[in-house]
């Protein structure tokens, strides 16, 4: 364990016992956790595999809040659970919906302990015409403090648990009308596709790489096929670049996988992802061309930020195509989002499609990433849960100085 892993407050966990007496909500809990609380209500051993099947069904197929609608759990049964359970999604205590229908929910989550007083954290749901992304976070807060990133300004950090970032998901699909038989909102830009929610980034608040076992368990979930059932290939998590768990994150949650490259020396990846000084781009890359996995079917996503002046060169374009040599790949290039008090700028438009035609000349993809819901600070970067950044004034610079209007076309995208 690191330095930056050890400023991570652990969210302690309840015994089984303490989830029983405090009516802990079973939404977002894993089979092995559904089952550990029947089996605290003295449900028989035999009957534990059935009866979680049940449940699972009943929260993750059908999206129930209560235990009385589940009609083929047997009436006593229904009335153990509620009387020692719940189906509470954590508090929207807030929505904003931007002109392009982009949605951020602010979500605060129950306090774990008795000196927490309940940690907020944001997901924003992304409707394009075809489908329809939630991005989730998987930490409140981040330690590693990239200097362009809004989150990693934000000084309470904890892990988030599977079930805080399974109910994420929940919640969505709660508000999207996301549920069989459930109806769509009528407020904002939905997708007709079957279903809202589509696809997951692992693209909000956090590291999810330094909050492994809790993303892994949470993405477990949401894949199983008797449930959620979203596909691996659906889900794609981003990293800053955590070397030693890349490999793992491969074989034990298989999704697609992102990396914040954002510079191609070291140097000025030292400033930009201060935690490059820990994994140097070569360690890093030398991990991508082994993840487990990669063919031309799964390639790995390059993100790169783009940042006026400092790393948005032609040179810099054609040292990225070198170092990216013969790896299945893909190059994502970000406009860079501005929050309030950040330092740098905007590319401009033409530094940005000259950048995406070197790459594509070399035979990568390179899609410029669509800036979406800017308006409600949902963009990538922008999010940190603190309710000064809803100041009139910071709203007003972000609505008048952002530099990369009318950027909604997609430069070599696929
Ligand atoms: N911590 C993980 C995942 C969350 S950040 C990571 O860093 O990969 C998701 C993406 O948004 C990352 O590529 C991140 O570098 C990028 N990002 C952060 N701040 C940004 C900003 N202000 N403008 C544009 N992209 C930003
Ligand atoms: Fe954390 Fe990612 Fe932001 Fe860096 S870019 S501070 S790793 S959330």
């Amino acid at each position: 364990m690191d330095a930056l892993e050890l400023k991570i407050e652990k969210a302690p966990l309840l015994t089984v016992q303490e989830t029983v007496e405090k009516g802990q909500s079973l939404a977002g809990a894993t089979r092995l956790q559904l089952a550990d609380a029947l089996r605290a209500l003295d449900v028989p051993e035999r009957d534990l595999r059935m009866r979680s099947n049940q449940l699972w069904h009943w929260i993750y197929h059908r999206g129930v809040t209560d235990f009385d609608a589940m009609l083929n759990v047997s009436k006593p049964m229904r009335a153990l659970l509620s009387a020692h359970f719940t189906l509470a999604r954590p508090e929207v205590v807030s929505e904003q919906i931007s002109v392009d229908g982009t949605r951020k929910w602010l979500i605060r989550l129950p306090p774990r302990g008795p000196h927490d007083k309940g940690a907020e954290i944001e997901t924003v749901y992304i409707p394009e015409s075809d489908r329809g992304t939630l991005c989730v976070s998987s930490q409140v807060g981040c330690t590693l403090n990239c200097s362009f990133c809004h989150t990693g300004t934000q000084r309470l950090v904890r892990n988030l648990t599977t079930a805080e970032i399974v109910a994420q998901l929940l919640v969505a699909r709660d508000r999207l009308g996301d549920w069989p038989g459930a109806e769509r909102p009528t407020d904002g830009f939905v997708p007709d596709a079957w279903r809202a929610v589509s696809n997951i980034v692992l693209m909000g608040m956090g590291e999810p790489l330094y909050n492994f076992e809790a993303v892994r368990d949470a993405m477990g979930v949401v894949v199983d096929g008797d449930g959620l059932s979203l596909s691996r290939r659906r889900i794609t998590l981003s990293t800053s670049g955590v070397v030693p768990m890349i490999a793992r994150a491969g074989d034990e949650i298989g999704s697609m996988l992102a990396i914040s490259l954002h510079a191609v020396r070291d140097d000025l990846r030292n400033e930009l992802v201060p935690l490059n000084r820990k994994y140097p781009i070569k360690d890093l890359l030398a991990a991508c061309r082994a993840y487990p996995g990669l063919s031309n079917a799964r390639r790995i996503t390059f993100e790169y930020v783009m940042l006026d002046g400092v790393n948005d060169s032609h040179a810099d374009a054609r040292e990225l195509v070198r170092l990216l040599k013969g790896m299945p790949a893909k190059i994502n290039l970000i406009p860079f989002n501005p929050w309030p008090g950040s330092h740098y700028q905007c590319s401009s438009w033409e530094k940005i499609e000259e950048f995406s035609d070197i790459v594509f000349r070399a035979g990568y993809a390179s899609p410029v990433r669509t800036p979406r819901g800017r308006d409600i600070l949902a963009a990538c970067g922008q999010l940190k849960s603190e309710t000064e950044k809803l100041r009139a004034r910071a709203r007003l610079m972000l609505e008048s100085g952002i530099g990369a209007e009318g950027m909604y076309a997609t430069a070599h995208g696929e």
